[in-house]
Parts: structure tokens; C-alpha cells; sequence
């Protein structure tokens, strides 16, 4: 089989109805939200074809550049089966051109996909299958008062969800006494957790993750940019509460074995096609962390994130957003709190947009 054609299609996103807002200084959905998206489309001899679906701010710029750039001299012709050449070769192709880390890994997803297609086989279980179904954390965007976030927790629980992460304000001492109330909220049992979006520098990480600890947090997720890891080491051995690090930084697994190692990721590291360099990334990722017998926790919800939650055997959740005071449980989970592994061959793409022709056969059903 061999790779005879790469193409960029573009697609609208519409805008998250209400809009919802992160952390102070962080763009909102509003801002943030991506209008654009494109799919990007390998084919190949055989008529088998594979897709990835990508959405940031310049989206159809830089992922055309990249097709007509380096994905076409460098992929035509070439066997798409051969995924970890190509993900070597991208690594080799990174050192010159320095690709955004969104982007880096999304041939690597439309190889998956083509993969699991030509075999007629779901990517997790490709990948090789852990479990077909686990359970969905609610992960909250953030509100403006504590009365909603206990509001919206409530309400998750009702809905069947088994566990919360809040995404606060950005305020150490806020965001501290809100953790404190939602343990007291929902008592002692339910798993929680906190993502600090990077907002803190070390002091107040330090004096934020003691609340965490004090109230019992699952785990404490990426309350600083993740360009030192000593930083971490430090906030490690200041507080009790669990370590989940490694979520933005660049480097793919590279980079998440120097926080493991340095004893900074001490409940494990984030891992997703997106920011770990496509699924071959993110396994690898999984791979690494399980041989320091911590956890990778599967970043962000959507299609490429329900298949890697199938196939890492040391993960627990799944991502689910909540956007929303009004809480609507997202369509892939179940009363039960569930996610079920994906039937269809390949990856699909996320459903419900409306792409154009040329790649509506490679898109979920609705
Ligand atoms: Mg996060």
C-alpha cells in the first residue's frame, strides 16, 4: 500500500452555546474557541483512507503549509503502515522546522486511522485493548461562584458521574477554600481532583496543593507551566497531595520521563494525541509511565481520547466537559458514569460537524 495523496479540508466549528470562561487570564470559549477547523486526509493506491481532525487558532494555515511543505515531498509514495518510521521521521523534520505541538502529531492520527480501517479494527483495540468501557470524570470549566461550582457538582453526581475536577479562578486562596467546600459538599468519599490550568507560581502552588492534601484531592494537575521540572520536584516534596504533570510541555514522552524521573509526576503524567505527538506518542507516554508504575491520565475529551482510554492499561478516567451551570451529561457517557469503547473502524472523525463530501465517510455518525 502506498500513500498517493494528502489533503487539507476545511471545516466550521461553531461556537460553544453558552460560552463559558477558564481561569483569570486565560481566553474564554468566546475568544479561544476555535471558528476553524480543518480535516486532514491521507489516501492511498488501495482506497483505504485514514483522517485527523484539527481546530486551534490558524488551523488551515498551518496545517496547509505542512501538507504542501513537508507532509507531500516526504509521505507520497511511502507505506502508511509504517508508523513508527514516520514517527521517527517527524521527529527528524521537528529539529529544522520546530512544528507547533498540536499539529505535530496529526499525520500520525490519519496513519491510525487509515490503519484501523484497512484491518477493520477499532484503533484501541489495534493498539491493543485494555477494557471496553470506563468511568467519565465531570471536569468543570470555571464559574463565578462557589454556590455554582457546588451547584454544578451536584448536579454531575445526580447525572451519574464518579468523580470532579474543578477548574477554579486562579486565586490560591479562593481556589483553596473551593476545594475545601466541594470535599465538604460531597463528602468523603467521591474521587476529586484540581487543575490549576498553570495559573501559580511555586509559593502559591505550594500553599494551594496543602488545601488539596488537607481535603483528600485524587490529584493535583499542572498548577505551573511545565518548563521546570525542578520547580515540581520541589512542590512534590512539599506537599502529600499526588502529581499529575506533564500535560503542555514539549517533548512528547521524552520530556514526561525527565518528570517522572526527577520524582515530579508523583501520582503520573498527562498524555493525548494532541499534545504528546499523535496516538503513537501518547502510547509511548502510557508505556513509560506504567514502567514507574504511575498513572497517564488521558487528556481532554473527543475521539482520539475515548480510544486511548481503552487501550492504556494505567488510566482511570475519562475527560468529560462540563460548560455549563445547566449540566447536560456529554453524549458518550452513560447514566452510569460510563464511556464505552468505539465500535467503528479506525479513529472517525468527532461527529456532528458538517464537513464537506470528500471526507464525510471518515466522520462518526451522529
Ligand atoms: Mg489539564
Amino acid at each position: 500500500m502506498k500513500i498517493t495523496h494528502i489533503e487539507v479540508h476545511a471545516v466550521s466549528v461553531p461556537p460553544v452555546d453558552p460560552p463559558f470562561r477558564w481561569r483569570a487570564g486565560l481566553p474564554g470559549s468566546a475568544e479561544y474557541g476555535p471558528s476553524e477547523g480543518v480535516v486532514l486526509r491521507v489516501g492511498t493506491d488501495e482506497g483505504v483512507d485514514g483522517a485527523a481532525f484539527f481546530s486551534r487558532l490558524g488551523a488551515r494555515d498551518v496545517v496547509g503549509h505542512l501538507v504542501e511543505r513537508v507532509y507531500r515531498p516526504e509521505y507520497l509514495g511511502k507505506d502508511p503502515l509504517l508508523r513508527e518510521w514516520h514517527y521517527d521521521r517527524m521527529w527528524e523534520l521537528d529539529r529544522l522546522h520546530e512544528f507547533p505541538l498540536p499539529v505535530f502529531g496529526l499525520i500520525d492520527i490519519a496513519l491510525w486511522d487509515l490503519a484501523g480501517r484497512a484491518a477493520g479494527l477499532p484503533v484501541w483495540k489495534l493498539m491493543g485493548g485494555m477494557r471496553e468501557s470506563i468511568p467519565a470524570y465531570a471536569s468543570t470549566v470555571t464559574f463565578d461562584t462557589t454556590e455554582q461550582f457546588l451547584d454544578v457538582a451536584s448536579q454531575c453526581i445526580e447525572l451519574g458521574y464518579p468523580a470532579i475536577k474543578l477548574h477554579a479562578w486562579g486565586d490560591a486562596k479562593r481556589d483553596a477554600a473551593l476545594c475545601l467546600a466541594l470535599r465538604e459538599h460531597v463528602g468523603d468519599e467521591m474521587d476529586l481532583m484540581y487543575d490549576g490550568s498553570a495559573g501559580f507560581d511555586l509559593p502559591d502552588a505550594i500553599y494551594l496543593g496543602k488545601a488539596l492534601s488537607d481535603a483528600n484531592y485524587r490529584w493535583y494537575e499542572e498548577p505551573m507551566r511545565e518548563f521546570s521540572v525542578n520547580a515540581y520536584r520541589e512542590l512534590a516534596r512539599a506537599v502529600d497531595v499526588p502529581l499529575l504533570s506533564a500535560e503542555t510541555s514539549d517533548g512528547a514522552y521524552m520530556n514526561s520521563a525527565d518528570f517522572i524521573a526527577a520524582g515530579a509526576a508523583t501520582f503520573g503524567v498527562r498524555t493525548s494525541a494532541g499534545l504528546r505527538g499523535g496516538m503513537t506518542g501518547a502510547m509511548r507516554t502510557a508505556h513509560l509511565a506504567d514502567s514507574f508504575r504511575v498513572r497517564a491520565e488521558v487528556h481532554g475529551g473527543g475521539v482520539t481520547a475515548e480510544h486511548l482510554c481503552m487501550a492504556i492499561s494505567n488510566t482511570t478516567y475519562y475527560e468529560s466537559l462540563v460548560t455549563s451551570t445547566a449540566v447536560t451529561r456529554e453524549s458518550v457517557v452513560d447514566a452510569d458514569g460510563l464511556l464505552h469503547a468505539p465500535t467503528e473502524p479506525g479513529i472517525a472523525l468527532p461527529p456532528g460537524l458538517a464537513y464537506p463530501e470528500a471526507v464525510r465517510h471518515l466522520a462518526r455518525a451522529a
